[in-house]
């Protein structure tokens, strides 16, 4: 019966393995939103890293030929600082993020890395030195382990700890039955936006990229996540060269400088205290939201006082 039984495993072991590495693919490349029309130059140079700095001269850029989505953006962020992009939505913010990470070459314009320009750098290196924390993570259905360890393949058990509790996502990990072999994903255990996002975090913070690109969720969050959050993201992004999209007064108010996107054009640009003076689109923006805020904080202490 062994005889029979042991190829028949062997089977089931590849045909798994085939699975897991088939599903793996497909969530890579969702991930990834991979566009095949970027291919690399014939003998494109590896990226090398030395600032880094980014720039991006009169950036022009669509995605269909009669609808320009940017118009001219230039912007400088100095090695290790941090730009925060803000602007009402569909102005072009999130096209900034992947036109940096080369899912799409600038129509018009260049950008540029410690001087080398994306189109003459190999695909793989410019990925291999930046990392992405997106709005909505895709998560494997692997352990949670394994969704932070592919930051960084081969890291130890030790380094992914870390990375977790620097993410502030380290303790939620420890109390779950199984730790860091817990399953998620379809098949395991759901998190909440707000987990994904930490995860994505410790991830990107196993890799140890030079260039950080954060794209914060827009949905509400309690005071306590958001704070959690805030630490996780402050942690990934020291001394990195970071590109934030932010919606949060509290990444704002500590960026070098501030973006604000209109229709395809830097309208204002500055650091917070100084765009507040100017009372002009992003005092408006600010003014809103602090507004919001108070009042759904309001809301929370008549809904706590009986
Ligand atoms: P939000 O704050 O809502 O995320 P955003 O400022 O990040 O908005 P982008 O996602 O950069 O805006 O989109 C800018 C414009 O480009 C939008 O009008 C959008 O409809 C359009 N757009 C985005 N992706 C594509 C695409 N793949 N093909 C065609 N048009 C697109």
């Amino acid at each position: 019966l062994m005889q029979i039984y042991r190829p028949l495993n062997f089977i089931g072991f590849v045909y798994r393995e085939l699975r897991q590495g088939l599903t793996d693919i497909e969530e890579m490349f969702k991930l990834l939103d991979q566009s095949p029309e970027i291919e690399d130059k014939p003998g494109a140079r590896p990226l090398e890293v030395t600032g880094p700095v980014i720039r991006f001269n009169d950036v022009k850029f669509n995605y269909d030929p009669d609808r320009e989505i940017l118009k001219g953006v230039s912007f400088e962020v100095p090695a290790g600082k941090t730009v925060a992009i803000v602007g009402p939505t569909g102005a072009g913010k999130s096209t900034i993020s992947r036109l940096l990470y080369r899912f799409y070459d600038v129509t018009d314009g260049s950008i540029t890395i410690d001087g080398q320009d994306l189109r003459d750098v190999s695909q793989n290196s410019l990925r291999a030195a930046i990392g992405m924390v997106p709005q909505d993570t895709v998560l494997f259905n692997d352990t949670i382990g394994y969704n932070v360890e592919y930051g960084r393949p081969g890291a130890s058990q030790s380094e992914i700890h870390d990375a977790a509790k620097m993410a502030q996502v380290g303790d939620f990990i420890e109390t779950l039955p199984k730790g860091y072999d817990t399953p998620v994903g379809e098949r395991g255990l759901k998190l909440s936006g707000g987990e994904k996002q930490r995860v994505a975090i410790a991830r990107t913070i196993l890799k140890g990229p030079a260039i950080l690109i954060l794209d914060e969720a827009t949905s509400a969050l309690d005071t306590k996540t958001e704070r959690d959050i805030q630490s996780a993201l402050d942690a990934v992004s020291a001394n990195r060269t970071t590109v934030v999209i932010a919606h949060r007064l509290s990444t704002v108010i500590n960026a070098d400088e501030i973006l604000v996107l209109r229709e395809g054009h830097i309208a204002e640009r500055g650091r917070h205290d100084d765009l507040l003076k100017r009372d002009g689109l992003y005092a408006q923006m600010w003014n809103r939201q602090r507004e919001a805020t108070e009042a759904e904080e309001r809301l929370l202490r008549t809904a706590n006082d009986p």
